[in-house]
């Protein structure tokens, strides 16, 4: 990729749009490095909030809103920045290097940053009936209101969200239904053996698996109960639907921005979008030099660690590349699963067992005897020292430049 220049030693002001895990970051890492120019952040909900818990906790019902706030009143504070929350941003010039809000007023800037995260993506076979999403505390807070125990909840999507809502739904004695079209689900991102034990796990507390159909069609009675007709022509029936499957980035308010919005803020590997623009978080699509393609990560650790990169890159002190070992964790039940590293289909895997009593397993994946990715199944003490030798591993292979 071609450097895109940079900027000035400290910009004056620095425009985030996005107020969530990945914008809060960047503002309180360029806080913490000394940036003592104008800071604003504009974000369209009301709370900088975190999201992980609305498919456990806050679901649950054993953690209540404030407990997800990102920041305490004071720490917000302390950014001394102009928080437009309830905001909108609504477009990005990047030549004239402003930034326009719902409200009419115009915020030039020397760097901007687009932290805007990703929304639920909505299935045609379900839109017409309102379905569940689960994006927003708000999202959470309608789902959680219906699930009473004896009723059934139909989940389509039987990824990370979709079966984490659907163990939380179980605890909370609600009947559970899964429609996912592959027949394995997750195995593309767990490995095949772990992704069957969190079927069986997910089977045993009584999840109903319908693998390897999709929605062919919708419809609602009076009393608003969903039938669900499926590929395989037989249908489900439940008083509450949650689409589970898959996101879209939130890139409407840039049509017209001179960026490339295809599937993400497309960024250099130091995630920069244009002079001047950098993209963090869930929507940042950048160049990984090592898989030598564009990539998104939505993973909670990954806004983090891209925040960490963007302010360093707006403040001119970092020049390397953004080559992340990733790392997520998902609840379901009383099994925390933790995936450091990218998983591919081609890697060896090797099981170990850890302890039988936690049924804790750590497994390897290797190419040609090098490690590629690990997973610990309650294992999180074992699996950080195994990704602190990734980190050490990936430091080594930057340093010597491949
Ligand atoms: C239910 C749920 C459970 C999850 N569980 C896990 C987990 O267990 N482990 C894990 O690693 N990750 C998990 N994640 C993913 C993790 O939460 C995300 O990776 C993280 O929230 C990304 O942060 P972000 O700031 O990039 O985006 P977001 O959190 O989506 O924030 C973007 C913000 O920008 C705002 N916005 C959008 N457009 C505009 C605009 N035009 N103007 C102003 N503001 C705008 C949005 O409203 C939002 O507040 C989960 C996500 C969800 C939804």
């Amino acid at each position: 990729m071609s450097s895109m220049g940079t900027v000035s030693a400290e910009p004056e002001a620095v425009v985030i749009v996005g107020a969530s895990a990945a914008g809060t970051a960047t503002a309180s890492k360029l806080r913490r490095l000394g940036y003592a120019g104008r800071l604003t952040i504009i974000g369209d909900e009301v709370v900088p909030y975190d999201r992980p818990p609305l498919s456990k906790q806050f679901l649950a019902g054993q953690w209540a809103e404030d407990k997800l706030r990102l920041m305490s009143p004071d720490q917000l504070e302390s950014l001394d920045a102009r928080l437009l929350l309830g905001t909108r941003a609504v477009g990005l010039d990047s030549g004239r290097r402003t930034i326009t809000d719902d409200a009419g007023r115009t915020h030039p800037f020397d760097a901007a940053v687009i932290a805007t995260g990703v929304r639920p993506r909505m299935l045609d076979a379900l839109s017409a009936g309102r379905p569940h999403v689960l994006r927003t505390v708000s999202d959470a807070t309608a789902l959680r209101a219906r699930l009473r125990p004896g009723t059934r909840l139909a989940v389509v999507g039987g990824g990370f969200l979709g079966l984490e809502t659907a163990a939380t739904a179980l605890e909370l004695g609600v009947d559970v239904v899964v429609v996912e079209p592959s027949t394995l689900p997750l195995s593309d991102r767990l490995g095949r053996t772990a992704s069957a034990r969190l079927v069986d796990l997910h089977r045993s507390r009584g999840t109903d698996f319908r693998l390897g159909v999709s929605v062919a069609g919708s419809s609602r009675d009076e009393q608003g109960v969903w039938t669900l007709e499926l590929t395989d022509h037989s249908t489900v029936t439940a008083e509450d639907v949650l689409v589970a499957a898959g996101s879209v980035p939130q890139t409407d308010w840039l049509a017209g921005s001179g960026l490339d919005i295809s599937s993400g803020v497309r960024c250099d590997a130091m995630c920069r979008a244009a002079p001047h623009v950098w993209a963090v978080g869930d929507i940042a699509r950048w160049w990984d030099d090592r898989h030598q393609a564009h990539i998104r990560l939505e993973h909670r650790t990954n806004a983090i660690e891209q925040a960490d990169v963007v302010a360093k890159g707006i403040l001119g002190v970092r020049r390397e590349a953004y080559r992340p070992v990733p790392f997520f964790w998902t609840d379901h039940f009383d099994a925390r699963i933790q995936l450091a590293g990218t998983y591919s289909a081609d890697l060896t895997e090797t099981l170990i067992e850890i302890d039988s009593a936690r049924e804790s397993t750590i497994t390897l994946f290797q190419r040609d005897d090098r490690l590629a990715a690990v997973l610990g199944w309650n294992a999180p003490r074992e699996i950080q020292k195994y990704r602190r030798q990734l980190l050490l591993e990936q430091a080594d292979r930057s340093k010597a430049g491949v």
